[in-house]
């Protein structure tokens, strides 16, 4: 018999221990693709821990960053690939953490200039009195509309573009009708060739009629003026055949503007539809027409006999006030008209002195063709639960008018006016900045045997009536002028806005253009620039071009460049505001706001507002 195979034994390894230091020694299996982009993350750690910089400095140090990491990154023998895909991940962080850093800034800036004091009479702050509902008026929109359903309203408002902000907004109104206007109202507006509302007017005047503040945001020629002048004529009656209107007694409503013309335009349209109402056997209405240059016996002769409507420019306002002429005692209605101007012009403090003559809550409207975010918050500061209308965007050029621009040589513009009177028929307004140019277009016109008027702040009031009233009477096919005559002035059929020279701002240059293409007809606009411009000026007239759906010449496209880059990304984010906020141009930010600047550097330097008004108070 076999001896039993020895059974061969084998001493067996601890299997924990052998276990345990394979697992410390183990290394998984990486490929070598991972194990490189593992080691570029490295470097990167490495080389962005030891920035340890202010901002400033920062961009510099990552553009050397970006270098090493290149350097070291050919060293490791790292795929040119996967360097790239770093490398753009490193911009990317980089270029968003720039717009952060935009964003706050102009966060800042904002909050820097934003009206903070709410505007009210002294006696209110003297009582805290703080208005929080809306004056209570009599008007209703008629029972058939205000049973249908909201989508409706929201239905009109889309299809004329109309845009509201704020509680509870009264329907939108299609018809004159509707808005329960008497018939000889009705028929005055027909006679002025006015049929049916426009958009502004659809939404704007319901909200009057219900007593609410409001801020009026249209493009020029939209019809904005009817919208504050036809309840403030409908409070007026409503006033006086309750108790008639004593000797002193008034105003009971208040228009301040910031141009004479402009105050004389609206004073013809009140008491245009104030005849068609007295022939109806309706008490007389009276407005008084308080505006420097004119004497003040005028006015007051008016006011003696109790005034209903006043309009007036706000020094002049002041100094009566101040005298004790007039009171607001009784006045219920406000309407600041083209209040982006007269902020911008210095007006703010008198706006604020007006408002401390008030006695009780009155209804305040704003309106403006422009309207930055600093006035809408100034704005807020004077309203009580507003509505804000906007047709189009605030500060955008009339889609009615075809802008053109030219490149012209300084020394060749004066000729090439010439030429450019040919693309259209009279009547034709010319702008320039300076009143020697408008000196010098009118005499070289004249020359040529083209009628011409001239009107800027060097002439004399009178000069300047008459000159208005020959071109609108079509005496004369030119007016030429400063921009006394850019602001809400309506001269009727204007064909062709020539710009002798680009404005300064943007929203001036809207105010320029918007003379023509009113009332739904068409214009042209052209404009002169040459290298003497502002480079942010032309940007934002790029801008405007762009949206308007214009031609942009090819010396303007190519402006911009980088600084279009980071408008573009930080105007992605809904919450980002197109262009400026202070100003409401396109081309720029905040940031680089020309206009803001040259606020800051007056103030600095230590001019007063007093100062800087009296610097342009001959053309206002
Ligand atoms: P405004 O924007 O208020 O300066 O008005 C500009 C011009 O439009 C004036 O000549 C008005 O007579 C005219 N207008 C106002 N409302 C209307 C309307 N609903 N339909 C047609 N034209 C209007």
């Amino acid at each position: 018999m076999d001896s039993p195979k020895k059974l061969k034994r084998y001493r067996r390894e601890d299997p924990k221990s052998s276990s345990d230091e394979e697992e410390d020694s183990y290394e998984p299996y990486i490929p070598v693709k991972e194990r490189k982009k593992q080691r570029m993350k490295q470097i990167l750690k490495i080389s962005q821990d030891e920035d340890a910089s202010t901002d400033s400095w920062k961009e510099r140090e990552q553009r050397e960053q970006e270098e090493d990491v290149q350097e070291l990154a050919r060293k490791n023998n790292i795929s040119l690939l996967d360097q790239h895909t770093e490398l753009k991940k490193i911009a990317e962080a980089r270029k968003e953490s720039e717009l952060e850093k935009q964003r706050r800034e102009e966060k800042r800036l904002l909050e820097a200039v934003a009206e903070k004091r709410a505007l009210m009479g002294v006696s209110e702050l003297a009582r805290g009195v703080q208005y929080e509902d809306s004056v209570v008026t009599a008007w209703r929109p008629p029972r058939r509309i205000l049973a249908m359903d909201e989508k409706r309203h929201e239905r009109v408002r889309r299809k004329y573009k109309i845009l509201v902000e704020g509680d509870e907004v009264p329907p939108p109104l299609k018809t004159f009708a509707d808005m329960k206007f008497p018939r000889c109202i009705i028929k005055a507006l027909q006679k002025r060739g006015i049929e049916k509302p426009s958009p502004i007017q659809m939404q704007g005047i319901p909200a009057a009629l219900q007593g609410r503040d409001m801020i009026g945001i249209a493009f020029t020629g939209s019809g904005k003026s009817m919208v504050f002048i036809l309840p403030i004529i409908m409070f007026c009656l409503e006033q006086e055949k309750k108790l008639p209107f004593m000797g002193n007694e008034g105003p009971y409503g208040l228009i301040i503007v910031p141009s004479r013309e402009l105050a004389k335009q609206i004073k013809d349209n009140i008491e245009f539809i104030s005849k068609f109402v007295e022939a109806d056997g309706m008490p007389e209405l009276r407005t008084s027409l308080a505006i420097g240059g004119e004497p003040v016996a005028a006015a007051m002769q008016v006011v003696r006999k109790g005034v209903h409507i006043m309009v007036s420019t706000p020094g002049r306002l002041i100094d009566m006030l101040d005298k004790k002429m007039v009171r607001l005692d009784v006045c219920r209605y406000l309407v600041m008209d083209e209040a982006d101007r007269m902020i911008d012009m210095g007006f703010e403090e008198d706006v604020r002195t007006i408002y401390s003559y008030f006695k009780a809550q009155r209804q305040t409207l704003l309106f403006s063709a422009t309207m930055p975010k600093k006035i809408q918050n100034f704005a807020r500061s004077a309203l009580v639960k507003p509505v804000t209308v906007n047709v189009g965007r605030a500060g955008a050029a009339s889609m009615n008018v075809t802008q053109e621009v030219e490149y012209v040589k300084q020394e060749a513009k004066v000729t090439h006016i010439l030429t450019c009177l040919n693309k259209t028929s009279p009547p034709v307004l010319i702008f320039a900045e300076k009143k020697q140019d408008v000196d010098l277009i009118q005499e070289y016109l004249l020359l040529k045997g083209v009628t011409a008027a001239a009107i800027h702040g060097g002439k004399d009031q009178e000069e300047r009536s008459a000159a208005v009233q020959a071109f609108q009477r079509g005496d004369k096919d030119v007016l030429v002028a400063t921009d006394v005559a850019s602001k809400g002035l309506d001269f009727p059929g204007i064909q062709h806005v020539i710009n002798y020279d680009m404005p300064d701002d943007i929203e001036n240059y809207v105010h320029r253009i918007g003379r023509t293409g009113r009332s739904g007809q068409h214009g042209v606009a052209t404009t002169f620039i040459n290298k003497a411009n502002d480079e942010s000026v032309l940007l934002d007239l790029k801008h405007l071009l762009i949206e308007a759906k214009q031609k942009v010449p090819p010396f303007l496209l190519m402006l911009g460049g980088g600084e279009d880059d980071l408008m573009a990304a930080l105007e992605t984010n809904e919450e980002d505001e197109r262009g400026c906020s202070y100003c409401g141009g396109l081309g720029h930010r905040i940031t680089a706001c020309p206009r803001l600047e040259a606020m800051q550097n007056k103030q600095a330097a230590g001019i007063g507002r007093k100062d800087y008004l009296a610097a342009n108070a001959a053309d206002y």
